[in-house]
């Protein structure tokens, strides 16, 4: 692998922090388990889109845009961090909002929403669960062509085999700081959702060859549905750095801890929030790291992790997301 080849822009000068989890891991008597701290990214608030928009953005460049166009849900962190990204690079950004859930888009909410008004978006679209948002954003992308500008359109969560890279690069930082700080790991938890994440930090890991298996958690969707994107986007972001096949079995993405719904508050990531937040003073998220940090602690009191073993937890960030749920999560 030779990711020096693909044009990037920093916008983290620093690896991010790993971890012990100390009062956690004593808490629930099991293994030993870790955190890689990829909510301390750089741009705003931090979190795992910082490294996929690292890529994103200088093709961005590259192309001669001056307009990033992307689509997420109401309480987006990829929204809020391409808009961060394009303030950064004295861009503009036009964000198509997905009220996926219907009736949860409210435009005075707080959060990852209040922060899009905070940071300057030049247009926000939201439209209903099911729209096809590809070409929602080619509409949007149009209106900025007949303005004279240009845009570029980045699928949401980033994830595409050039946003996926930025989880390959998390792997091999990850495996050098294993290596520094002397920690081997048997295994490690990420959340699933757009699937760049997990897909990018699975090829990282196998093209470093760090024989680390890779447990996703859902967020969204069925596990056979999400294994076969995580794989698909897995098989092409090793074509583009002329890694060999991904093998299918390497890819596991559990769906118990989804509940009722992408987004949609359960009683094991309330628990998970407070958990973490009370014992080791880090910030989960409502929608992501509290459904995966749920699952990691189910994995755990089932006897699938156990005592004697070392578990890396991939904290993706989201916690600006916790202010939109203050209702949910306050005891
Ligand atoms: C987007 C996001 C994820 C999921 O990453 P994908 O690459 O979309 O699978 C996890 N955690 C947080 C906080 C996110 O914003």
């Amino acid at each position: 692998m030779n990711l020096a080849r693909f044009p990037r822009r920093r916008y983290t000068p620093h690896p991010t922090p790993l971890e012990p989890l100390t009062h956690l891991s004593k808490h629930l008597g099991g293994p030993e388990i870790w955190i890689k701290r990829d909510d301390l990214t750089g741009l705003t608030g931090g979190g795992n889109k910082t490294r996929k928009l690292e890529f994103l953005v200088a093709d961005a460049l590259a192309q001669g845009a001056d307009t990033l166009v992307t689509v997420g849900a109401p309480q987006s962190n990829h929204c809020r961090l391409t808009l961060a990204a394009a303030v950064k690079e004295g861009l503009k950004c036009r964000l198509v909002i997905e009220e996926r859930v219907p009736g949860t888009y409210d435009p005075k909410a707080s959060g990852n929403n209040f922060l899009f008004d905070l940071l300057g978006v030049e247009s926000l679209s939201p439209v209903k669960a099911g729209t096809d948002l590809a070409h929602e954003m080619q509409r949007v992308a149009g209106e900025v062509a007949r303005e004279g500008r240009k845009a570029y359109v980045i699928p949401g969560g980033g994830s595409n085999p050039l946003g996926a890279l930025g989880y390959v690069a998390c792997a091999e930082e990850l495996m050098a700081q294993s290596f520094d700080q002397g920690v081997a790991f048997d295994q490690a938890v990420c959340a699933s959702g757009s699937a760049g994440t997990h897909a990018g930090f699975l090829v990282g890991l196998l093209g470093t060859h760090a024989h680390l298996p890779v447990t996703g958690i859902n967020v969204r969707r069925p596990r056979a549905e999400q294994e076969g994107n995580v794989h698909g986007l897995a098989q092409a972001t090793a074509e583009l750095l002329g890694l060999p096949a991904v093998p299918r079995e390497s890819v596991v993405a559990l769906d118990e801890w989804v509940g009722p719904g992408y987004s949609i508050p359960t009683d094991d990531m309330v628990e998970a929030v407070r958990l973490v937040a009370s014992l080791e003073g880090v910030l989960l998220d409502p929608v992501y790291t509290g459904k995966a940090m749920a699952g990691l602690i189910g994995l755990v009191r089932r006897g699938h992790f156990k005592k004697g073993q070392r578990i890396v937890f991939l904290h993706t960030g989201g916690s600006p997301g916790l202010y939109a749920y203050q209702s949910v999560l306050q005891s």
